[in-house]
Order: structure tokens, then C-alpha cells, then sequence
């Protein structure tokens, strides 16, 4: 068995990388596909459904597949800090890689809106912090704007090697399953996840060296969002997007253009769903398939278990949703919804803890 040592060195001929390039990686990708075993029966369809868990990447987002990328070519281009607007992810992964890269990492988040556990990681890597009195769109329109007097590279996903990185997901799904699914939902936010995905399925689905001769080559494509945060259902950019899956709450989507050519390419759908709807896929997600995740990545769920309760996606498809991000992320929320099955206490004692456990059984 070979070393894992990341994405990019595994995909590095489908990557624009050189033989020579410094590779700043942390073992990001390889993430498991997981086959959920007691969703499919609750829904009473004949569906197969996998889940893409990218919360097992190095800082617990899939936003580490952009930023080995980005952080790599930032450093072989010589730049020696980073900047990124973020909702939490994307400032944790550029943290980290730049910790890893020995450059500095500059990170704009909105005050009191984003998740305890990534601020927490921002922290522990040592990022500079700034905080705005402001979303995340207004944070993004800031770094554009300083990136052109200041020497910093910008590290979101209007970065296109983020994208490049990102796509290798694609890649890995197509790898283990040995075909392209038939459908594939994520969540939405800039929506430069969903272009990726699409990338890399059509970079597989056009090359006959990896081509596996099956039938549908690239999934339909479907994008769920906040009903709070969905621009791309509303046909225009929104200016005060409010939704508990803080990840996604953005009005302004960077990667507009390119994924309503996604939706047009693939066949595909954008949807939304209720902050109620999402946070009820993720409870599902963690009681029936032991599976945690943060809310904006139960979007996808949610999202897919609502078209195949309607038929909009058959019986017999193969189903991929990505899971973007770590349920540990986002302590406070995950705890808010368990108020009904706090923990009991009682006395330190054997018979206390029989009576507990007969009570329970
Ligand atoms: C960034 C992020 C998203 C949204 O991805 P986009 O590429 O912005 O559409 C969704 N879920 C999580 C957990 C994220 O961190």
C-alpha cells in the first residue's frame, strides 16, 4: 500500500501542477462514499443513496480540496499571505494551509455568524481575524476590493484553482463506484462546489482513457438552498439572506453564471428548503445512518429525499449527496435540537445507574 499523501499528488496529471511544485497538503480527499442503509427504507422508495462525508477532510470541510490548491499555487506563484471572505469554512481551511505553507493568512468573517467550531479552529491556527459588522456578501465585495492594493491572494472560489481542486471529488466518486450517479445534490451557497463537481465529471466523462462505458456519464445535477438564502430560486442576487445553515447563508453568489450553465448542461434543478427541513435531514442523517454533519450540508439530503418522495427523481436511480461539512462544526445548533433527550443525571451509584438503564430499555 501506497502513502496517501493528498489530492493533488493522487490526481496531479489532471491538476495544473509541475513536477517541481511544492505541494501544500495536509492528506486532504479520499473521503468516504457511504451507502445509507435506513434512509432509502424510511422513505419507502427503491432509491440508492450515497453520501460523499467531506467532513472527514483535514480541517472538516470539503473547502480543503480547494485550498491545497490554491494555497499550493499561491506559493509557487510567491505570494506570501492569503485572504478569503468566509462564512466559517473557508477561513479554517486557509488558516491551516497557510500554517502548512509558513505564510500568513488574513480572514474577513461576519460578527457572531459563524459556527463555534470554526471559529474555534481560525483561532487555534492563528489566522488574523477580522471581523465585519456585515455578511458574508459584504465581506467578499471588501476582499475583492483590497486584493487590488494589497499583495494578497485571494483564496475563495472565484480563485479557479479552488475549483480545480475541488473537482477531484468527482473523480474519486466515479473511481470507487466505477460509474457517474444519476443524480447529484449539494448544497448551495457561492455555488462554486456544484461547478466544480460538474467539471470533474465532464473532465472524466470526455477522457476514453477513464471512461467506463456506462450509461448516464454525468449525473443530473440538483442545488438546494436555504429558503432564507436562495438567490438562484428568487432569479437575482438577494441582499439579507438569514438561514440557521450559516455556510449558505449568502445572497450574492460568486460562481452565478457558471452554475446556472451547470443546471442548464446537466439537466438539473436548483430547489430550497426550510431551515426546519434541513435541520430535520440532519437529525435523520445522525439517528438512522450515524452519520454527523453540519446543517448546510443536510441541505443535499433533505433536498433529495423531498424529489424522490415526489417521483422528480425515480425509483432504481443512484443518488450521490456531498456532505460538506463536520457536524462538530456546529456544536450550538446540534445541541438546540436535542433539548427533548438531555442527558439524565443522577447519583454516582450502581443502583441509580441500574434503575437508568432498565428505565431506558
Ligand atoms: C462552503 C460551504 C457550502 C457551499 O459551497 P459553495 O461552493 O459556496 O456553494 C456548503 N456547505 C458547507 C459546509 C460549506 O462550508
Amino acid at each position: 500500500m501506497t502513502h496517501y499523501t493528498g489530492l493533488i499528488a493522487h490526481y496531479q496529471d489532471r491538476l495544473p501542477v509541475s513536477a517541481t511544485t511544492r505541494l501544500i497538503s495536509l492528506g486532504e480527499g479520499n473521503t468516504p462514499l457511504i451507502q445509507l442503509h435506513h434512509v432509502p427504507r424510511l422513505v419507502g422508495k427503491d432509491v440508492t443513496i450515497y453520501v460523499k462525508y467531506e467532513g472527514l477532510n483535514p480541517t472538516g470541510s470539503f473547502k480543503d480540496r480547494g485550498m491545497t490548491m490554491a494555497v499550493t499555487k499561491a506559493v509557487e506563484e510567491g505570494s506570501q499571505a492569503i485572504i478569503c471572505a468566509s462564512t466559517g469554512n473557508t477561513s479554517a481551511a486557509a488558516a491551516a494551509y497557510a500554517v502548512r505553507a509558513g505564510i500568513k493568512a488574513f480572514v474577513l468573517i461576519p460578527e457572531g455568524k459563524i459556527a463555534l467550531g470554526k471559529l474555534a479552529q481560525t483561532l487555534m491556527y492563528g489566522a488574523q481575524i477580522i471581523q465585519i459588522n456585515g455578511n458574508f456578501d459584504k465581506g467578499m465585495a471588501l476582499v475583492k476590493e483590497v486584493a487590488t492594493h494589497a499583495p494578497v491572494t485571494i483564496v475563495n472560489s472565484i480563485n479557479p484553482f479552488r475549483l480545480e481542486g475541488q473537482k477531484t471529488a468527482a473523480f474519486e466518486i466515479v473511481d470507487e463506484l466505477g460509474f457517474a450517479p444519476d443524480y447529484h445534490c449539494l448544497p448551495v451557497g457561492n455555488a462554486g462546489n456544484i461547478t466544480a463537481y460538474w467539471k470533474g465529471y465532464s473532465e472524466y466523462a470526455s477522457d476514453s482513457a477513464t471512461h467506463k462505458a456506462v450509461t448516464p456519464t454525468r449525473p443530473v445535477m440538483c442545488g438546494y438552498q436555504a429558503a432564507g438564502a436562495a438567490p438562484f430560486m428568487a432569479g437575482k442576487m438577494i441582499d439579507n439572506p438569514e438561514t440557521v445553515a450559516t455556510a449558505i447563508r449568502i445572497g450574492h453568489p460568486q460562481s452565478w453564471d457558471l452554475a446556472w450553465n451547470v443546471q442548464r448542461e446537466s439537466n438539473g434543478w436548483f430547489d430550497s428548503l426550510t431551515d426546519t427541513e434541513i435541520l430535520a435531514a440532519q437529525k435523520l442523517l445522525s439517528q438512522f445512518e450515524g452519520i454527523f454533519c453540519e446543517p448546510a450540508s443536510a441541505a443535499s439530503l433533505a433536498g433529495a429525499l423531498r424529489d424522490i418522495q415526489t417521483g422528480k427523481i425515480p425509483e432504481g436511480s443512484n443518488i450521490v449527496c456531498t456532505l460538506t461539512g463536520n457536524g462538530l462544526k456546529d456544536p450550538d445548533t446540534a445541541i438546540s435540537q436535542c433539548q427533548d433527550t438531555h442527558p439524565v443525571t443522577i447519583d454516582a451509584s450502581l443502583d441509580a445507574v441500574k434503575k437508568a438503564i432498565l428505565d431506558a430499555m
